[in-house]
């Protein structure tokens, strides 16, 4: 299990990016949103977009699983 957080900004492609709690890119803690603690990236998505109530959501590519 992990820590998910999301951007609080959309990238150059209206996305918003999901990082888990080690990753590099993960944007800083006044910059992100805290989606839950998860098993795997695909759960992280799923409810950052009901969270968010977002559909351009997409996981970080170094934390996917
Ligand atoms: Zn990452």
């Amino acid at each position: 299990m992990k820590f998910y957080y999301s951007g609080k900004n959309t990238n150059t492609q209206g996305v918003i990016m999901v990082h888990s709690e080690d990753c590099k890119a993960l944007p800083d803690v006044l910059q992100r949103i805290y989606i839950g603690m998860f098993p795997n990236s695909n759960l992280a998505i799923t409810s950052a977009k009901q969270k968010l109530q977002l559909t351009r959501v997409k996981v970080c590519t170094c934390c996917v699983e």
